[in-house]
Protein backbone atom coordinates (compact mmCIF):
# COMPACT_ATOMS: atom_id res chain seq x y z
CA UNK A 1 0.00 0.00 0.00
CA UNK A 2 1.06 3.45 -0.84
CA UNK A 3 2.53 5.07 2.25
CA UNK A 4 0.35 8.62 1.41
CA UNK A 5 1.82 10.11 4.86
CA UNK A 6 5.20 10.38 2.90
CA UNK A 7 3.59 12.77 0.99
CA UNK A 8 4.17 15.23 3.79
CA UNK A 9 1.35 17.36 5.19
CA UNK A 10 -2.35 17.33 4.58
CA UNK A 11 -4.39 19.05 2.16
CA UNK A 12 -7.00 19.43 4.90
CA UNK A 13 -6.54 19.58 8.73
CA UNK A 14 -9.56 19.14 11.00
CA UNK A 15 -9.45 19.48 14.41
CA UNK A 16 -12.29 19.20 17.20
CA UNK A 17 -14.85 20.85 14.60
CA UNK A 18 -18.36 21.29 15.66
CA UNK A 19 -21.71 22.43 14.15
CA UNK A 20 -25.03 22.97 15.11
CA UNK A 21 -28.44 23.80 13.77
CA UNK A 22 -30.29 25.59 15.98
CA UNK A 23 -30.14 22.97 19.05
CA UNK A 24 -29.61 20.27 17.02
CA UNK A 25 -25.59 19.14 17.40
CA UNK A 26 -25.18 18.02 13.73
CA UNK A 27 -21.09 17.31 14.31
CA UNK A 28 -19.12 16.63 17.28
CA UNK A 29 -15.73 16.86 17.83
CA UNK A 30 -14.22 16.00 14.53
CA UNK A 31 -10.65 15.30 13.93
CA UNK A 32 -9.47 14.45 10.50
CA UNK A 33 -6.81 14.75 7.92
CA UNK A 34 -6.57 14.16 4.24
CA UNK A 35 -3.51 13.75 2.40
CA UNK A 36 -2.26 14.65 -0.71
CA UNK A 37 -3.49 11.36 -3.26
CA UNK A 38 -5.72 10.09 -0.28
CA UNK A 39 -9.28 8.86 -1.57
CA UNK A 40 -11.45 8.79 1.55
CA UNK A 41 -14.81 7.73 1.57
CA UNK A 42 -17.46 8.93 3.96
CA UNK A 43 -20.26 6.16 4.89
CA UNK A 44 -23.06 6.49 7.45
CA UNK A 45 -26.74 6.35 8.12
CA UNK A 46 -29.22 9.28 6.47
CA UNK A 47 -28.50 12.46 9.42
CA UNK A 48 -25.58 11.41 10.30
CA UNK A 49 -23.69 14.39 9.01
CA UNK A 50 -22.28 13.82 5.86
CA UNK A 51 -23.36 16.58 3.87
CA UNK A 52 -22.88 19.00 6.61
CA UNK A 53 -19.23 17.55 7.35
CA UNK A 54 -18.04 18.26 3.16
CA UNK A 55 -20.03 21.51 3.58
CA UNK A 56 -18.03 22.71 6.08
CA UNK A 57 -14.84 21.87 4.38
CA UNK A 58 -15.47 24.48 1.82
CA UNK A 59 -16.80 27.17 4.21
CA UNK A 60 -20.53 26.59 2.52
CA UNK A 61 -21.60 25.94 6.15
CA UNK A 62 -20.15 27.90 9.17
CA UNK A 63 -18.11 25.37 11.59
CA UNK A 64 -18.82 27.05 14.82
CA UNK A 65 -16.22 24.87 16.86
CA UNK A 66 -12.66 23.42 16.04
CA UNK A 67 -10.43 24.39 12.83
CA UNK A 68 -10.39 23.68 9.49
CA UNK A 69 -6.85 24.06 7.71
CA UNK A 70 -6.72 23.87 3.77
CA UNK A 71 -3.20 23.10 2.17
CA UNK A 72 -1.67 24.86 5.73
CA UNK A 73 -4.46 28.21 5.29
CA UNK A 74 -6.87 28.48 7.98
CA UNK A 75 -10.63 28.20 6.45
CA UNK A 76 -11.68 27.87 10.23
CA UNK A 77 -9.58 29.19 13.39
CA UNK A 78 -11.23 28.50 16.72
CA UNK A 79 -14.85 28.72 14.72
CA UNK A 80 -14.14 31.52 12.94
CA UNK A 81 -14.46 31.65 9.71
CA UNK A 82 -12.36 33.75 7.20
CA UNK A 83 -13.59 36.95 5.72
CA UNK A 84 -15.29 36.37 2.70
CA UNK A 85 -12.66 37.96 -0.30
CA UNK A 86 -10.02 35.39 1.65
CA UNK A 87 -12.69 32.26 2.04
CA UNK A 88 -13.16 32.92 -1.85
CA UNK A 89 -9.99 32.89 -2.70
CA UNK A 90 -9.30 29.14 -0.33
CA UNK A 91 -12.25 27.85 -2.02
CA UNK A 92 -10.91 27.48 -5.44
CA UNK A 93 -8.68 24.97 -4.02
CA UNK A 94 -11.68 22.81 -3.25
CA UNK A 95 -14.18 21.63 -6.02
CA UNK A 96 -17.53 20.01 -5.24
CA UNK A 97 -20.04 17.59 -6.86
CA UNK A 98 -23.32 17.51 -5.47
CA UNK A 99 -26.28 14.87 -5.96
CA UNK A 100 -28.10 17.36 -8.17
CA UNK A 101 -25.90 18.52 -10.65
CA UNK A 102 -26.47 22.18 -10.63
CA UNK A 103 -25.37 23.02 -14.10
CA UNK A 104 -26.51 26.27 -15.14
CA UNK A 105 -29.31 25.63 -17.35
CA UNK A 106 -29.36 28.29 -20.17
CA UNK A 107 -25.54 27.66 -21.00
CA UNK A 108 -24.19 24.51 -23.23
CA UNK A 109 -21.63 22.19 -21.63
CA UNK A 110 -18.91 23.96 -22.73
CA UNK A 111 -19.73 27.41 -21.03
CA UNK A 112 -20.93 25.47 -18.26
CA UNK A 113 -17.02 24.56 -17.62
CA UNK A 114 -15.48 28.00 -19.23
CA UNK A 115 -17.11 30.03 -16.81
CA UNK A 116 -15.75 29.89 -13.06
CA UNK A 117 -12.10 29.54 -15.04
CA UNK A 118 -12.41 32.73 -16.94
CA UNK A 119 -13.73 34.87 -13.69
CA UNK A 120 -11.91 33.19 -11.23
CA UNK A 121 -8.74 32.26 -12.54
CA UNK A 122 -8.73 35.15 -15.38
CA UNK A 123 -8.32 32.56 -18.34
CA UNK A 124 -8.34 34.13 -21.89
CA UNK A 125 -11.65 32.68 -23.39
CA UNK A 126 -9.81 30.71 -25.78
CA UNK A 127 -7.48 29.23 -22.88
CA UNK A 128 -10.54 28.91 -20.41
CA UNK A 129 -12.27 26.63 -24.37
CA UNK A 130 -8.86 24.68 -25.00
CA UNK A 131 -8.90 23.21 -20.98
CA UNK A 132 -13.21 22.42 -21.21
CA UNK A 133 -12.14 20.83 -24.44
CA UNK A 134 -10.06 18.78 -22.92
CA UNK A 135 -11.42 17.78 -19.36
CA UNK A 136 -14.81 17.01 -21.72
CA UNK A 137 -12.26 14.15 -23.23
CA UNK A 138 -11.17 13.18 -20.10
CA UNK A 139 -15.05 12.80 -18.54
CA UNK A 140 -15.75 11.03 -21.73
CA UNK A 141 -18.15 13.82 -23.45
CA UNK A 142 -15.75 15.16 -26.11
CA UNK A 143 -19.05 15.22 -28.67
CA UNK A 144 -21.54 17.23 -26.44
CA UNK A 145 -19.27 20.28 -25.69
CA UNK A 146 -22.52 22.53 -27.60
CA UNK A 147 -25.48 20.45 -26.24
CA UNK A 148 -27.37 22.15 -23.68
CA UNK A 149 -27.91 20.94 -20.29
CA UNK A 150 -31.38 19.36 -20.73
CA UNK A 151 -30.42 17.78 -23.91
CA UNK A 152 -28.08 15.08 -21.54
CA UNK A 153 -28.97 12.19 -19.63
CA UNK A 154 -28.29 12.33 -15.53
CA UNK A 155 -24.86 10.51 -15.92
CA UNK A 156 -23.40 12.72 -18.40
CA UNK A 157 -25.10 15.86 -16.74
CA UNK A 158 -22.74 15.12 -13.61
CA UNK A 159 -19.97 14.09 -15.87
CA UNK A 160 -20.18 17.50 -16.98
CA UNK A 161 -20.21 18.64 -13.27
CA UNK A 162 -16.84 17.05 -12.86
CA UNK A 163 -15.36 18.73 -15.47
CA UNK A 164 -16.58 21.93 -14.37
CA UNK A 165 -15.28 21.46 -10.98
CA UNK A 166 -11.88 19.99 -12.40
CA UNK A 167 -11.63 23.74 -14.31
CA UNK A 168 -10.64 25.32 -11.57
CA UNK A 169 -7.81 23.29 -10.64
CA UNK A 170 -8.66 22.26 -6.96
CA UNK A 171 -6.36 20.52 -4.78
CA UNK A 172 -9.03 18.73 -3.45
CA UNK A 173 -12.58 17.64 -4.92
CA UNK A 174 -15.41 16.68 -2.41
CA UNK A 175 -18.48 14.82 -4.04
CA UNK A 176 -21.72 14.27 -2.27
CA UNK A 177 -23.57 11.51 -2.85
CA UNK A 178 -22.67 12.58 -6.62
CA UNK A 179 -24.49 9.04 -7.88
CA UNK A 180 -27.74 9.08 -5.67
CA UNK A 181 -29.88 11.10 -7.97
CA UNK A 182 -29.00 8.53 -11.06
CA UNK A 183 -30.79 6.03 -12.80
CA UNK A 184 -28.88 2.58 -12.27
CA UNK A 185 -27.86 1.84 -15.37
CA UNK A 186 -25.89 5.68 -15.25
CA UNK A 187 -23.89 5.53 -11.87
CA UNK A 188 -21.28 3.21 -13.66
CA UNK A 189 -20.19 5.69 -15.64
CA UNK A 190 -19.73 8.38 -13.01
CA UNK A 191 -18.07 6.13 -10.88
CA UNK A 192 -16.01 5.37 -13.64
CA UNK A 193 -14.64 8.75 -14.08
CA UNK A 194 -14.35 9.21 -10.51
CA UNK A 195 -12.12 6.42 -10.76
CA UNK A 196 -9.57 8.10 -13.15
CA UNK A 197 -9.54 10.83 -11.23
CA UNK A 198 -8.82 8.88 -8.40
CA UNK A 199 -6.30 6.98 -10.57
CA UNK A 200 -4.50 10.38 -11.37
CA UNK A 201 -3.58 10.96 -8.19
CA UNK A 202 -6.43 13.44 -7.36
CA UNK A 203 -7.34 13.97 -3.55
CA UNK A 204 -10.82 12.98 -3.10
CA UNK A 205 -13.50 12.86 -0.15
CA UNK A 206 -16.98 11.31 -1.21
CA UNK A 207 -19.80 10.77 0.19
CA UNK A 208 -21.33 7.63 -0.96
CA UNK A 209 -23.37 4.52 -0.56
CA UNK A 210 -21.45 2.44 -3.24
CA UNK A 211 -19.91 -0.21 -1.01
CA UNK A 212 -17.84 -1.71 -4.35
CA UNK A 213 -16.74 1.85 -4.94
CA UNK A 214 -15.60 2.20 -1.69
CA UNK A 215 -13.98 -1.02 -1.37
CA UNK A 216 -11.78 -0.75 -4.50
CA UNK A 217 -10.66 3.16 -4.64
CA UNK A 218 -10.86 4.45 -0.95
CA UNK A 219 -7.26 4.45 0.67
CA UNK A 220 -9.61 5.34 4.31
CA UNK A 221 -13.04 4.86 4.44
CA UNK A 222 -14.92 6.93 7.39
CA UNK A 223 -18.37 5.84 9.17
CA UNK A 224 -19.95 8.89 10.57
CA UNK A 225 -23.21 8.43 12.86
CA UNK A 226 -24.66 11.25 15.06
CA UNK A 227 -22.17 13.90 13.82
CA UNK A 228 -19.13 11.98 15.10
CA UNK A 229 -16.84 9.87 13.01
CA UNK A 230 -17.28 6.46 14.40
CA UNK A 231 -14.35 4.45 13.07
CA UNK A 232 -11.56 5.24 10.54
CA UNK A 233 -9.77 2.83 8.44
CA UNK A 234 -9.15 0.80 5.45
CA UNK A 235 -11.30 -0.86 3.62
CA UNK A 236 -10.37 -4.58 4.30
CA UNK A 237 -10.73 -3.16 7.64
CA UNK A 238 -14.05 -1.65 7.87
CA UNK A 239 -16.03 -4.23 5.68
CA UNK A 240 -14.17 -6.48 6.55
CA UNK A 241 -13.52 -6.54 10.40
CA UNK A 242 -15.48 -3.30 11.87
CA UNK A 243 -14.59 -2.54 15.26
CA UNK A 244 -18.17 -0.73 16.30
CA UNK A 245 -21.46 -2.08 16.50
CA UNK A 246 -22.74 0.83 14.61
CA UNK A 247 -20.83 -0.05 11.79
CA UNK A 248 -22.21 -3.58 11.38
CA UNK A 249 -25.51 -2.44 11.49
CA UNK A 250 -25.19 0.30 8.82
CA UNK A 251 -23.15 -2.12 6.50
CA UNK A 252 -25.47 -4.92 7.30
CA UNK A 253 -28.38 -2.15 6.19
CA UNK A 254 -26.71 -1.11 2.72
CA UNK A 255 -24.80 -4.60 1.63
P1 LIG B 1 -26.34 13.31 5.91
O1 LIG B 1 -25.72 14.00 4.74
O2 LIG B 1 -25.44 12.35 6.61
O3 LIG B 1 -27.65 12.67 5.56
P2 LIG B 1 -26.78 16.00 6.90
O4 LIG B 1 -25.44 16.61 7.08
O5 LIG B 1 -27.54 16.39 5.68
O6 LIG B 1 -26.66 14.42 7.02
O7 LIG B 1 -27.69 16.35 8.13
C1 LIG B 1 -27.28 16.16 9.46
C2 LIG B 1 -28.32 16.76 10.38
O8 LIG B 1 -28.37 18.16 10.20
C3 LIG B 1 -29.73 16.25 10.15
O9 LIG B 1 -30.34 16.14 11.41
C4 LIG B 1 -30.37 17.36 9.35
O10 LIG B 1 -31.73 17.40 9.57
C5 LIG B 1 -29.67 18.59 9.90
N1 LIG B 1 -29.55 19.67 8.89
C6 LIG B 1 -28.85 19.61 7.74
N2 LIG B 1 -28.90 20.79 7.07
C7 LIG B 1 -29.66 21.61 7.83
C8 LIG B 1 -30.10 22.97 7.69
N3 LIG B 1 -29.74 23.72 6.64
N4 LIG B 1 -30.87 23.48 8.68
C9 LIG B 1 -31.22 22.74 9.74
N5 LIG B 1 -30.85 21.46 9.95
C10 LIG B 1 -30.08 20.90 9.00
MG1 LIG C 1 -26.25 14.06 2.74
Amino acid sequence: MKDLRANGNPIIRIRNLGKRFGTNRVLNGIDFDVFPGQVVVIIGPSGSGKSTFLRCCNGLEQAEEGDIEICGSALVNQGKMLPDVELNELRKNVGMVFQSFNLFPHLSVLDNICVAPQMLRNLKKTEARAQAVKLLGKVGLAAKAEAMPNSLSGGQKQRVAIARALAMEPLVMLFDEPTSALDPELVGEVLRVMKILAQDGMTMIVVTHEMAFAQEVADVVVVMDGGVIIEAGPPATIFGAPREERTKTFLQSVL
